[in-house]
């Protein structure tokens, strides 16, 4: 594709308007301290602002700085987490945490550059941290920037081409402006967010309405363009959830993988499994509705099994039920709602068994 002459107005066309019509009144929006700005980034990976902001809220109550979110359990962490998705983001959250203070002495470092060598932090993150809190003139690409910026410059070399998005990244280095970093990369993000939807972009009202190639063309929506799509994949388990009194078996997942580190209903291959395992176990053994979740890279069908053991259970029976289960322990239900769930489990725990 010809390169076209970069848009020179864009910058100062964009600051112009966050400064009016930008969402100051977010929480983050204006903090140059780069643990609340970080903090933000990475809640907002992924996640509309409108689930972020309680999030937000609450990790700051708890933790209200590096240090303190650093000292904290890896279990409290993706417990107040529990309901945001995407865990692994909550993991390096922590772990990004401690090597903030083992290794930096609990300041964040100062330039783009090293803190895209923290865990969790890409480029695009870094850069925006660099840009709200030190004023580093560095360009920020995540998917709501690159929609605006191929639309704007009516760029449609296909994004699934590393030289493309390479050659993207250079086009956004070259627009930014000389001085104004926070409000221009503000701008660029609220813009995104809001008038330059993914779907019926609203371009009337847009302040880059009279540069933007997209409209001009008349199809915004066909930017930005990416061929490769994800195949998604199927999978199928059963859960199992067992309780006893007022307790729940809970299992946690491991450090790697779906749900990593989480609290959640030991699983099993297939229905047949599981009664196979519960066969001889006191009690009742009900089906439940089947859940449909997505993840990522595939979609799973979660078929759960709720099985109700005898409140007078003997120590031996109860023994034999535990000697057949993936290792976890009991917890009291009202306990579990306060560690970190998968959605679907927090949900099934949250309407409660069936009756
Ligand atoms: S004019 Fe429309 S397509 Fe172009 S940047 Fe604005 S909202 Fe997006």
């Amino acid at each position: 594709m010809t390169a076209r002459p970069l848009p020179l107005n864009l910058a100062p066309t964009l600051i112009a308007w966050q400064r009016v019509h930008g969402r100051h009144s977010l929480p983050w929006v204006g903090s140059r301290d780069p643990y609340r700005v970080w903090l933000s980034e990475i809640m907002l990976q992924q996640t509309q602002v409108s689930a972020v902001l309680g999030y937000y809220e609450r990790f700051l109550e708890r933790f209200p700085d590096v240090a303190a979110l650093a000292a904290a359990h890896q279990d409290e962490v993706l417990a107040l987490w529990s309901g945001l998705g995407y865990y692994s983001r909550a993991r390096n959250l922590h772990r990004c945490a401690q090597v903030v203070v083992d290794q930096h002495g609990g300041r964040f470092p100062g330039h783009s550059v090293a803190l895209a060598d923290l865990p969790g932090i890409g480029r695009s993150t870094a850069a925006a941290i660099a840009a709200f809190c030190f004023d580093e003139r560095c360009a920020i690409l995540d998917g709501n920037v690159k929609r605006v910026l191929t639309r704007a410059l009516g760029n449609g070399d296909d994004l699934a081409e590393g030289r493309h998005e390479r050659a993207l990244w250079q086009q956004a280095e070259a627009l930014l402006p000389a001085q104004d970093i926070a409000a221009y990369t503000q701008g660029l993000m609220d813009l995104g967010a809001s008038l330059c939807s993914t779907r019926r972009p609203a371009c009337d009202a847009c302040p880059l309405a009279s540069l933007c190639v997209a409209r001009a063309e008349g199809q915004p929506e066909a930017y930005p363009v990416k061929t490769r799509k994800l195949k998604r994949g199927q999978r199928a388990h059963a859960l199992l959830w067992l309780d006893h009194k007022d307790s729940v078996w809970l299992v946690q997942r491991p450090q790697t993988g779906v749900w990593a580190g989480l609290w959640a209903l030991p699983e099993f291959e297939s229905d047949r499994d599981l009664w196979d395992q519960a066969r001889d176990w006191p009690g009742v053994g009900r089906p439940m509705p089947t859940v449909q979740h997505a993840l990522t890279h595939f979609d799973w069908t979660l078929r759960p099994c709720h099985w109700l053991l005898p409140d007078s259970l003997s120590t031996a029976h109860r023994q034999q039920v535990e000697n057949g289960l993936p290792s976890g322990r009991w917890v009291m239900r009202e306990q579990a709602l306060s560690m970190g769930l998968p959605t679907p489990i927090r949900r099934l725990f949250e309407a409660g068994p069936p009756r």
